[in-house]
Formats: C-alpha cells, structure tokens, sequence
C-alpha cells in the first residue's frame, strides 16, 4: 500500500474583506475608558493627538464589521492567508484522542501575528497625513512590526524598546534599523518620562508601561508624530481578527470545529484575534467552546490581577481602562517571554473573562519550554517563548483529553517562531533556565 500523508496544511486563497467587532455580540460591553485628569469618559477630541480619526472612529464602533481598506489587503496578501495545521505528529506523540490544529502566524515577514494591525495602522497614518510614528517595544516583535509597517507607506518610526530585551535580543534591534526605525533603550534619556526613571532607577531594566510613557509623550509633543500601540486597544484586537477569520473557514473545510480555542495573552491582541469571531457561536448560538487564555506566572494578569480602572502605562499619561491589572507601577522579572510582560490586558478580554466565557491558565516558563521544545521535536517549528505558553495549554488539554478519552477539537494560536529567540532555547537545554 503506498504510503498516505498523514498531515495537511489547508491554505485558502481567500482572505477576510472585513474586521470582526466582538462588541455587539458581549453580554456586557466594556466600560469607557476614563480621561486621566478629570476621570470623566473621554471622547474623540481626547484621543486626536495620538491617533489618527479612522482608528478612533474603530476604537469606539459598535458596528460589527469593518471593511478593510484595499492598500492594507494589498499587503496582507503578501503573507495572508496563513497556515491551519492539524498537528497529527504532536497529536501521535501524545497518543490522544484530541484533534490538536495551530494557526500559524510565524510565516509574515516579522516572523509574528504583530503586522495585521501594523500594516493597518501605518495605512490610516499615511492616509491622515501622518509623517512620523512612534512606539514602544518588549521582545521587539511590535517595534519590527511597525519598522517594516511604516517602511511600507513611507512614515518615519521611533522605537523605545524595554531595556532588558535591548540587551536580550540585538537580533530584533537591527530589524528594526533594517526596515529604517530608530531605536533607543528605554527608560531613555530623549523623554522626561524616561529621565524621571532614570533619575529614580539608574539601572532600571525597563518595562513595557514605561515605554509606553515615553512613546506616548514622543507623539504628544510633536506635531508630526502619532503614537501606535501593538496590542490592548479595540482597534487592534479588531485588525487581528483576521486569525480567527481564516481559522473558522479553515476549520469548516476540514469539516470540524473547535471545542476548546487557546491563545497566549500578552496584551490581549493575538488570543483575542483568533478568539473573538467564535464569541458569537457561543453568546449567540448556544454552541459550547472553552476559550483559554494563557499567560507567565511572572505576569500574571488574568489569574492574579484586579478588575479595575487602571492607567495603561507608569507615568499616567494615558486613559483609565477597566480591566485585569497587577497596577502600572508593576515591574515584571525579565522572563524570555518579553511580549508577555504587560501589567494590564485589553478591556474586551478582561470584560469577558469576568464574564464567565473566557478561562485563564499561567505557566512558569520552564514548564512553557518543555512543551516548546516537545512541538518543535514533532512539528518542526521552533515557536516564540510567548506562543508557547498556548502550545502548553493546548498539550495539557490535549493529555487531558487521553485521561477522559474524549476526541475533541483543540485550536491554538501559534502566533510568531522563535529563531530570534534561541538563546532562551540554549538556556533551557542546558538547564539554566530557572522560574522568575
Ligand atoms: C507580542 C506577542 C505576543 C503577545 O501580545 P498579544 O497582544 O497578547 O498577542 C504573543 N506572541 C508573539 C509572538 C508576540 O510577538
């Protein structure tokens, strides 16, 4: 008998013409973010000096979709639509029962799922007549992101890049300077944001709510500049929901459909991508999924954190936003997953984890390797310490699926590759990598 294939990677040539708004379909919309002097909800106006009108007018739609521009579909068709894997091989070395698939978003140029809001977001710049962009970084996959983004439609980029990954990964840095962005260690000495940290803590290992402070304040003080932010905000969980546009069509080919859907959460934005366009199947038409939102120990938002008004960076210069928050003065330990070290996560997220339809799970790293380097031995990618965490979740729901013998149906986001982050390999295999 010959011999059959036994995996299958289904690729699509369409890809979504429009953005999924959770909105309309939440039990519970999220409240309005607050301003940060008078507490009262802000409007448009307050919004005006860091983002361009398009992207508010996103941030507080209630419209369920949202056609996306041609000039950023032009681009996404450089790397869209991206891979739904059946992972037979993991589904073999696990000996379970469970259908394990990944959306791939390793295979964009960034080597991340970061460039479906990156290209949309430089797209309304340029439109706006925007000349500069500036932003701030954690591992460098946001920052190369919006590098190559703005490169793209011809804008300037200015990246506060969190000191500790600076050092951690120079390999992210010159992608960045490859693609025309400036880069600075943060807390720098080019914002008074930074100076102040400086000043405080000479040594300060950076953190993302600190560069954020610092690439808000770039945007505020300058006429030409707009500030960009890689995650948490509506409008870019709405830009990511292209993952999970392409998943339940990929899925309805492969005649099957998810009983659990797993994402790692940083900000929010890659889980939610994929997550949000099944919301509706479950809040709407009485179908059963189990959503699970993974995350570190070393940052853990969703499992530790209050639901509460916080401030999205540590000097207090942006909107109050209700969500899952370990407080804006919090400083992380510099675990490898650097895009999962955000103090706070998206208010849509966080509204339905507190409403029941979303679970969180948090992993120490060591624990998110071991599956990393499992997955990599059977599927051959070698995946981004961040998107392990959802390669862990989904092998323990996987095993747990062996122990009830039940066949479901486990879709993750596997959201970027970890070629850039070999060292954090390197220390696990020889046993150096310890828990922060
Ligand atoms: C930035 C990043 C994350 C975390 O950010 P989210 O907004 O939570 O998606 C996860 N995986 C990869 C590969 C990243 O680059």
């Amino acid at each position: 008998m010959p011999t059959r294939a036994t995996k299958f990677t289904l690729r699509d040539n369409q890809i979504p013409t429009a953005w999924f708004n959770v909105v309309p379909s939440m039990p519970n919309p999220p409240s309005p973010p607050l301003h940060p002097g008078t507490k009262q909800p802000i409007g448009p106006a307050d919004l005006a000096p860091l983002f361009p009108m398009a992207l508010i007018e996103q941030e507080v739609s209630t419209a369920e979709w949202i056609d996306i521009p041609g000039k950023v579909l032009d681009v996404y068709r450089m790397y869209r639509p991206t891979p739904l894997v059946r992972a037979k091989r993991l589904e073999k070395a696990l000996k379970t029962p469970a259908r394990i698939y990944y959306k791939y978003e390793g295979g964009s140029p960034a080597g991340s799922h970061k460039p479906n809001t990156a290209i949309a977001q430089a797209y309304y710049n340029k439109a706006e007549k925007t000349k500069r962009l500036s932003t701030e970084t954690g591992a460098g996959q946001w920052g190369s992101a919006l590098a190559m983004s703005a490169a793209f439609f011809g804008l300037e980029c200015k990246v506060y890049m969190v000191k500790a990954s600076y050092h951690q990964k120079p390999g992210r840095r010159v992608m960045m300077e490859t693609w025309g962005a400036k880069v600075v260690a943060s807390p720098s000495t080019d914002t008074e944001a930074g100076r102040m940290i400086l000043a405080d803590s000479p040594d300060s290992p950076g953190s993302l709510g600190i560069a954020i402070s610092e690439a808000v304040e770039d945007a505020a003080t300058r006429e030409d500049t707009k500030y960009s932010l890689g995650s948490v905000l509506n409008h870019v969980l709405l830009h990511q929901t292209v993952i999970g546009l392409e998943a339940k069509l990929q899925m309805e080919k492969a005649k099957d459909f998810p009983d659990v859907v797993i994402g790692c959460v940083g900000g929010g934005s890659n889980f939610s991508g994929l997550a949000f366009p099944f919301v509706p199947d479950v809040t709407k038409g009485g179908k059963q999924i189990k959503f699970v939102a993974a995350e570190p120990t070393a940052c853990p938002t969703l499992t530790e954190g209050k639901f509460e008004y916080d401030f999205g960076d540590t000097a207090e210069l942006t909107p109050l936003v209700e969500m899952y928050t370990l407080g804006h003065r919090f400083v992380p330990p510099p675990i490898h997953a650097g895009g999962l070290r955000y103090h706070g996560d998206a208010p849509a997220l966080c509204r339905l984890v507190q409403d029941g339809i979303i679970e969180a799970v948090a992993y120490p790293q060591t624990k998110v390797f071991e599956s990393a380097v499992q997955f990599a031995r059977a599927e051959g990618i070698i995946p981004a310490p961040e998107s392990a965490h959802a390669v862990r979740a989904a092998i323990d729901e996987a095993l747990a699926c062996k122990e009830t013998k039940e066949s479901k149906a486990i879709l993750f986001g596997l959201s970027g590759h970890g070629l850039l982050d070999l060292q954090a390999y390197e220390q696990f295999l020889s046993g150096d990598l310890i828990d922060a």
